[in-house]
C-alpha cells in the first residue's frame, strides 16, 4: 500500500484533532506504519524522527521492547477489570511506587484515562473536600494566564489559551485569573526569579482577598506547554505552597505535560521543593502506549470523605476504563526504566547538547528567545527582535518550519511561532544535532518574505 490509498481513506472517514480539516487539501497527511526508537516510518518508506514525542507523550521511543514485553505479560494474565469492589496487582504495585517517587505526602491515587480526566477529577475532589469541612462556599478556582489543562468543559474553563477556549467560553464555569510568572515577558535586566516573586504578588492578592470563597490554584509547574512553551522560574511555587496553606487554599499542580522528566528531574514540583495537595499525572506515565491518568493527593484529602455510606461524603466518581491492568503494567515498566536506566542523570547529557546545539541561534535576527528547562527547549521566532513583537497568526510561519522539517527527516510541530523539541530520552546526540540542523533551516525559511 502506498501513502495516498490510505490518506484518501482516512479523509473519508476520520476527523481528526485539534486540526482545520480543509488544511488537508493542500496539506498531506502522513500515514505511519511503524515506529523504531525516535523514528516514524510511513508507508512508502519516509522516517520522521519524533522531536514532539507524538504530543508529549513518548519518552523511550517507538515500539520499546522492554513496555512492549510488560504489555504482552499482562494481557495473558488480566486485561481489564472492574476497580470498584475489585482490585488487581498492577494498580497495587503502581500505586505503590507513585506514592514512593512523588514529593513526599502524595499517599493515595486516584486513577482516570486522561488528562483531562485527571483534572476534573481534582476539581471535584477539592471542591467537596472543602464541602465535607463545612465550607460549601469555597467553590471558585484560580489559574494562571496563559494556562492550559485540557479540553473538557472544566478542565477547558482553567485553561487560559484563547485559541481552545474563546468559542466555548458561553459553556465555561468561571474562574479567576492571576497573571503567570512567564519570564519571556520579564523586563529587561530582569532576572526569572525576580519576575516571579513580582508576579506572585498579584496572586497573594487574589488569595488574601477571596481565600473565603476560593478551593484551589491550579497551576502547570515551570512550562505552560500548549500555552507557547512559556517557562517560569520554580520560586513562584514555592511562594504559592506557602500562601496556599497560610490561607487554606488547595495547591493543584497540573504536571500532566511536564512530570516524568520533561524538566530535568523526575517531577517538576521537585525544583520549587514543595508538595500539591492534588498533583495530576498522564502523558509520560505511560510513555506514549496506552490512556491513563491518576491524580495522587494526601491521607489528609482522603480522610475527608472517609465515614459512613449514609453521610453522602464518598467521592462517587468514575470511569469505565479506570486503573486499567494493561495500562498500569506500561506505567510500572516506565519507571522501572527510569530506574534501572538512571535516565535523569543520562538526560543531562542530552539536555546540555540540546542547549549547545541551538545556541549559534541567540543572534538570529528573528529568535526573540530560546529557553530550556531540562529535557524541553523552545525557540520563539520574532518578527523584530528588539520589541519582541510576534509575527501576526495568520501568516502560520511556525507550519513552514513543520513542512520544512518533514523534507529532512523531523517531525517538528511548532506551536504558533514557537520550534520547540521534546524528543524521547531515547535520542542521540548526533540526533539531537541534526534537529537542531533542520529547525535553523526551517526558521531560515519561515522568516522569509
Ligand atoms: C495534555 C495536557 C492536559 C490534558 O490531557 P489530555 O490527556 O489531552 O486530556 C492537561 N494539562 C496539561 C498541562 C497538558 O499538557
Amino acid at each position: 500500500m502506498r501513502n495516498a490509498e490510505l490518506v484518501a481513506r482516512d479523509l473519508k472517514a476520520v476527523w481528526h484533532p485539534c486540526t482545520q480539516m480543509k488544511d488537508h487539501e493542500s496539506l498531506p497527511l502522513i500515514p505511519i506504519k511503524r515506529g523504531d526508537g525516535v523514528w516514524l516510518e510511513d508507508f512508502e518508506g519516509n522516517r520522521f524522527i519524533d522531536a514532539v514525542s507524538s504530543w508529549w507523550v513518548n519518552l523511550f521511543g517507538h515500539a520499546n521492547p522492554r513496555i512492549n514485553a510488560a504489555i504482552q505479560e499482562q494481557i495473558g494474565q488480566l486485561e481489564h477489570v472492574i476497580l470498584a469492589g475489585f482490585s488487581h496487582e498492577p494498580v497495587v504495585r503502581l500505586s505503590e511506587q507513585l506514592v514512593e517517587v512523588t514529593p513526599p505526602g502524595l499517599d493515595k491515587c486516584f486513577y482516570a484515562d486522561n488528562g483531562s480526566s485527571a483534572i476534573e477529577a481534582a476539581l471535584k475532589m477539592s471542591y467537596h473536600y472543602w464541602k465535607n469541612h463545612g465550607k460549601p462556599e469555597k467553590k471558585n478556582f484560580v489559574n494562571l494566564s496563559n494556562s492550559y489543562h485540557g479540553e473538557t468543559l472544566g478542565a477547558l474553563a482553567l485553561g487560559d489559551v484563547a485559541l481552545y477556549k474563546d468559542t466555548y467560553q458561553p459553556l465555561l464555569m468561571e474562574v479567576i485569573t492571576a497573571p503567570s510568572p512567564d519570564a519571556y515577558n520579564k523586563e529587561e535586566g530582569e532576572t526569572d526569579e525576580a519576575y516571579a516573586l513580582r508576579q506572585f504578588e498579584a496572586m497573594e492578592q487574589i488569595l488574601a482577598e477571596r481565600h473565603n470563597e476560593i478551593c484551589a490554584v491550579v497551576v502547570e509547574p515551570l512550562i505552560q506547554c500548549a500555552g507557547h512553551m512559556r517557562m517560569h522560574h520554580p520560586i513562584y511555587h514555592t511562594k504559592l505552597r506557602e500562601a496556599c496553606d497560610r490561607y487554606g487554599v488547595h495547591l493543584i499542580a497540573d504536571e500532566i505535560a511536564v512530570g516524568f522528566g520533561r524538566t530535568g528531574t523526575l517531577f517538576a514540583c521537585e525544583q520549587a521543593d514543595i508538595t500539591p495537595d492534588f498533583m495530576c499525572l498522564s502523558k509520560g506515565l505511560t510513555a506514549g502506549y496506552l490512556p491513563l491518568s491518576v491524580v495522587l493527593t494526601s491521607n489528609k484529602v482522603y480522610d475527608a470523605f472517609y465515614d459512613d455510606y449514609e453521610t453522602m461524603r464518598a467521592f462517587l466518581h468514575s470511569h469505565s476504563y479506570t486503573g486499567n491492568p494493561i495500562g498500569c503494567a506500561v506505567a510500572l515498566a516506565t519507571l522501572d526504566i527510569f530506574r534501572t536506566d538512571q535516565v535523569i542523570e543520562n538526560n543531562r547529557r542530552l539536555s546540555a547538547c540540546m542547549a549547545e546545539s541551538v545556541a549559534h541561534l541567540a543572534d538570529h535576527p528573528n529568535v526573540g528567545d530560546i529557553r530550556q528547562h531540562g529535557m524541553t527547549l523552545a525557540i520563539e521566532m520574532v518578527k523584530d527582535k528588539a520589541s519582541k513583537t510576534a509575527f501576526p497568526w495568520q501568516e502560520r510561519r511556525g507550519l513552514r518550519v513543520y513542512q520544512h522539517a518533514l523534507t529532512r527527516q523531523a517531525l517538528l510541530r511548532p506551536l504558533g511561532n514557537v520550534v520547540y523539541f521534546m524528543p524521547p530520552y531515547v535520542i542521540t546526540e548526533e540526533q539531537i544535532r541534526h534537529l537542531a540542523q533542520v529547525a535553523s533551516e526551517g526558521i531560515d525559511i519561515a522568516v522569509r518574505d
